[in-house]
């Protein structure tokens, strides 16, 4: 069994007050890891770490070409262990191999855009207006960065966080989803073996409330970024205020797929199964809506729910399985439960509704891919975010009234057009309210490119040179070349 502790201050302690936590598998519920399990002494005692090393340490003065190499040093690292890292995330999620291989490339990018980006910026001079001065505006580490971050993405989401802040300059405490901490660990000894400076980067493990909110709540912290769902955003929002600390939220989403009937139809069928069933419909931006022009619905749905049903559920580590199961029983009961919320709102089941009954997934958190058809759109089926394997399909007849259905939601991450009319595809694409919106695909993100959300999908934006941008205060330098007195008193 993995036994791990947090890392603070450079070192690897247990939690104070000596209480740790069994990470499971949930596949099988077998336990995988014993982990630390903190508090707020622990969540306190990184902080102090974070903040001294931040004030009285290097860090912030390194040459910015240094810290790039170093978070350099770290994408080759995690390329090295690439392997072992993939196999701990698919215990630890539930999803296959090949998905978890290809988050450590993805990963690993990640660090090497942000190395890369660490030192392109110089800052600028700017046209002063006052004779005989100069001015120039310079980009600085906001300080101490909070980062917490959610179980379905869990060493992908940390990537975003991790790579942009040490490259920047600041110092962070990371807290990872409490049931899926183990790649996150992983990192944080691959950030040491780097050798990133004692108390530039901690890791503490432990509950969202007893340790995520001191982060949002102190006033030691300069920044809070945090990506999860949107009641535990606002309770961050709300703590953060206590010091005015710069805030950066990801947060749901419930995001359109359009499909036009002048749409290439078998790659739309296949694109669209990708969209919501992809790592059981546990992504923020699952293409869980379904919007099929009227004149090829029901031939569409036909094909979707034929194809559906060959999904092969199974074991991350089975190279036959397609989607694995879901992360925990809460959860799982969680999208049963909008089954049944579904049903009552007349909504019709056309694929899946159920637990599989196959014998040798009886132990996992299991649960087939669910389509409902005949949806409206102000049901909570449609309108609140599943998480899981569960789509609902709307009609639309004309490209107004698709626009105007898919943004009629509270979210704005992300959505989709299907169409071969390019000029309609980027009409729709400019008036869909949404942080990425996909022309003739689904899913696709890149480290170069920024993601987040409108409306209360969240606030900021991560990757991209935005992303490295959330973790710089920006600060003019205003110099007089000739002072003199003014003589005004
Ligand atoms: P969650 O329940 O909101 O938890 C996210 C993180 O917040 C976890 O580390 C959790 O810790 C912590 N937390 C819980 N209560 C807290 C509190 N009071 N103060 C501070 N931290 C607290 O979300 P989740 O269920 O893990 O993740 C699913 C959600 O994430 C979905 O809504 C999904 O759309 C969203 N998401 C968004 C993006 C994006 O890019 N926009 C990406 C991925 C996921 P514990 O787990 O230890 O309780």
């Amino acid at each position: 069994m993995i036994k791990k502790n947090m890392y603070i201050n450079g070192e690897w302690v247990p939690a104070e007050n000596g209480t740790t936590r069994t990470i499971i598998n949930p596949f099988n519920q077998e336990p995988i890891a014993e982990v630390a399990e903190g508090d707020e002494t622990d969540t306190q005692a990184a902080i102090h770490a974070a903040r001294s090393a931040f004030d009285q340490g290097k860090w912030r003065h390194t040459p910015a070409m240094e810290r790039g190499k170093l978070v350099l040093k770290i994408a080759e690292l995690i390329e090295r262990d690439q392997r072992e890292l993939a196999e701990l995330e698919t215990l630890d999620s539930g999803k296959t191999l090949t998905e978890s291989l290809d988050d450590m490339k993805d990963i690993a990018e990640v660090f090497r855009y942000y190395g890369g980006l660490a030192d392109k910026d110089g800052g600028e001079m700017i046209e002063s207006p006052i004779p005989e001065s100069k001015s120039k505006v310079v980009r600085e580490p906001v300080g101490v960065c909070g980062q917490i971050t959610p179980w379905n993405y869990p060493l992908l989401q940390a990537s975003w966080k991790l790579a942009p802040a040490l490259a920047a300059g600041n110092t962070l405490i990371i807290k990872p989803s409490e049931i899926t901490p183990l790649t996150t660990i992983k990192v944080m000894e691959l950030i040491e073996e780097a050798g990133v400076p004692k108390g530039v980067a901690n890791l503490v493990l432990g509950s969202g409330p007893k340790t995520g909110q001191l982060l949002a709540e102190s006033h030691s912290v300069d920044l809070i970024s945090f990506t999860g769902g949107i009641e535990t955003g606002r309770k961050i929002m709300t703590a953060a205020s206590g010091n005015f600390k710069k805030i950066a939220l990801e947060l749901g989403g419930k995001n359109p797929n359009v499909v036009f009937d002048d749409a290439d139809f078998d790659t739309a069928v296949d694109q669209a199964l990708n969209g919501i069933f992809f790592h059981a419909g546990q992504v923020c931006s699952a293409g869980a809506r379904l919007l099929v022009q009227e004149s090829i619905h029901d031939e569409f749905i036909e094909a979707l729910v034929e194809r559906t049903k060959q999904i092969n559920l199974g074991n991350g580590f089975n190279d036959s399985t397609q989607s694995g199961p879901l992360i925990s029983k809460e959860h799982r009961d969680k999208v049963e439960n909008y089954v049944q919320v579904g049903l009552q709102e007349g909504a019709k089941l056309v694929a899946g509704g159920k637990r599989p009954e196959t014998k040798e997934l009886q132990d996992g958190f299991f649960f087939e891919p669910t389509i409902f058809t005949e949806c409206e759109t102000s049901m909570r089926i449609v309108q609140e975010e599943t998480f899981g394997p569960l789509l609902t399909v709307e009609r639309f007849s004309t490209e107004e009234q698709a626009v105007e259905l898919a943004n009629d939601s509270k979210y704005g991450l992300a959505g989709a057009v299907w169409t071969t009319d390019i000029r309609k595809a980027e009409r729709v694409a400019g008036e869909l309210r949404m942080g990425t919106v996909w022309i003739n695909d689904f899913h696709p993100y890149f480290a170069q490119a920024p993601w987040g959300g409108y409306k209360a999908s969240g606030i900021g934006r991560e990757l991209g040179k935005q992303g490295l941008e959330e973790y710089t205060e920006v600060k003019h330098v205003y110099e007089n070349t000739n002072p003199s007195p003014l003589h005004w008193f």
